[in-house]
């Protein structure tokens, strides 16, 4: 088994998240597990980061033992695993973790010196997979990809604030370290400021304790460009709420570039303040609407190119067709099969996609029910429902009844029992006949397999 470091085209944390499914099951993975990220391996410790301390409390009190089992599976040379909270940037968390490491009064006379946001860590926040180069563009988010992009360019702010929004999964992060990135680049005396709204909160809340919000709002103020992202947790916090809105006034009055990303526009942002919301609205609000097909093979296609890999695309269209969700999850899936091939030396075929995405796919299957094979199969053979659900033996009604179920037993998740009573009460062996006797067919009937692909097609 090939060992994995970070140099690996999956990293050590990926590598292990298909074993971490199977001992926990996908609704665990998706709470706990997924919103984990990987830092880094070294000196044999493997260190990720979770989004919030009790996250993190948690994760180590249920799941560190078995990361750290599948992780010295895959790479012998792991020999620990470290969990640090909320971002990536490692320093300012550990300070927290473990206060007595840093002296109270080196944070503060750092903050005096107006270095609470320093460039180490805004660099150390960005992911450095997340650029314009990298990104998608289609109809549903050329919006917001052209208004990130213009935000770069200009020296004043043309929108303030630009607020991005969509629903989780669709690149909004992406965005938002893109412009981060750009702006770095293009203006190198331009202070910009990256914080997830919970990292606001944390740092104003940590600030307020160390009796210096003073200068942590001075600093604020001071920056060019200010990016909030995911700001609908602000909701709810009132005093992190005011301070974001008086540091938001006194950054636009300036001409200061002010960039806010939600999940939501923002009048329908929950427990915001109505005049945070009508601010908030000012400038530009773009959103990213859900992916299409088109978007999520691109995608697929460009991660398969940046990872230097061979993918048949007969597996990457079947991704792009049965991954629907968000983004997120298309490359969790893709890195998965990946993870699989490499580790396991299988080549990547659209049937071992469906084995090792079992769940996945399942969890995105179109709610296509067995009322909606019914109709179309009988609107297809001109016959009546009542007819196809009735007791009558003739052939032009048996035919389409073996379709329907035939297509049911494959479209469908629900057993032979269910499909039978769905039927007008049959018995799941008359079900199952019906599926075995089209399986047969089709062999070698060629009209009668064109009529089901052309069904099968317009149902999907
Ligand atoms: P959000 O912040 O909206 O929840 P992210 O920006 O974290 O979503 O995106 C989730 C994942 O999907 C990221 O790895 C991101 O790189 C990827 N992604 C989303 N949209 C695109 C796109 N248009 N092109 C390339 N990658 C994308
Ligand atoms: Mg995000």
């Amino acid at each position: 088994m090939p060992a994995l470091n970070q140099q690996s085209i999956i990293n050590a944390w990926d590598a292990i998240t298909p074993d971490l499914i199977d001992d926990f099951g996908d609704a665990a993975f998706k709470s706990w597990l997924s919103p984990l990220v990987f830092i880094d391996v070294k000196d044999g410790v493997l260190s990720l980061s979770a989004p919030s301390r009790f996250m993190k409390d948690w994760v180590v009190a249920h799941y560190e033992q078995s990361i750290l089992k599948h992780s010295n599976k895959n790479d012998s040379s792991i020999k620990n695993v470290v969990i640090h909270i909320a971002s990536k940037n490692k320093k300012s968390d550990d300070s927290d973790t473990e206060p007595s490491k840093k002296m109270p009064d080196t944070k503060v006379s750092a903050i005096k010196n107006n270095e609470f946001f320093s460039e180490e860590d805004f660099i150390s926040s960005l992911d450095p997979r997340y650029t314009f180069d990298n990104f998608v563009v289609a109809k549903s988010n050329e919006l917001a990809y052209a208004a990130s992009m213009r935000v770069t360019e200009s020296d004043k702010p043309i929108y303030n604030p630009l607020f991005l929004h969509g629903g989780v999964g669709l690149g909004k992060t992406h965005l938002m370290h893109a412009i981060a990135w750009q702006i770095h680049k293009n203006h190198k005396k331009k202070r910009v400021v990256y914080l997830s709204a919970e990292k606001f909160m944390y740092s104003f809340i940590k600030a307020l304790r160390l009796k210096d919000a003073s200068s942590f709002k001075e600093s604020l103020r001071n920056v060019d460009v200010l990016m909030i992202d995911d700001v609908q947790f602000i909701g709810g916090k009132d005093t992190t709420q005011e301070e974001f809105f008086h540091t938001f006034n006194a950054l636009v009055d300036q001409q200061k570039q002010v960039i806010i990303s939600a999940d939501k526009s923002p009048n329908d942002l929950e427990k915001i303040g109505d005049r945070l919301k009508s601010r908030l609205s000012w400038g530009l609000v773009a959103d990213i609407h859900p992916t299409t097909y088109e978007l999520r093979l691109g995608i697929l296609q460009s991660k398969v190119e940046a990872m230097n890999m061979e993918v048949d695309p007969q597996v990457l269209e079947f991704l792009a067709f049965k991954i629907t969700s968000n983004v997120r999850e298309l490359e969790g899936a893709l890195n998965r099969i990946i993870a699989h091939a490499t580790l396991i030396g299988r080549t990547i075929t659209i049937d071992t996609t469906q084995e090792v995405l079992r769940d996945v796919l399942r969890s995105n299957e179109r709610r296509l029910t067995i009322d909606d094979i019914q109709r179309r199969v009988c609107e297809f053979y001109q016959i009546k429902v009542s007819e196809m659900l009735s007791a009558k033996r003739t052939k032009n009604i048996t035919k389409p009844r073996h379709v329907a179920m035939y297509l049911s037993k494959k479209m469908t998740t629900k057993s032979l029992p269910e499909i039978g009573k769905n039927f007008g009460g049959k018995d799941h062996t008359s079900v199952l006949h019906s599926v075995r006797k089209i399986t047969q067919l089709i062999q070698d009937d060629h009209d009668l397999m064109t009529e089901i692909n052309t069904l099968h097609e317009s149902l999907r």
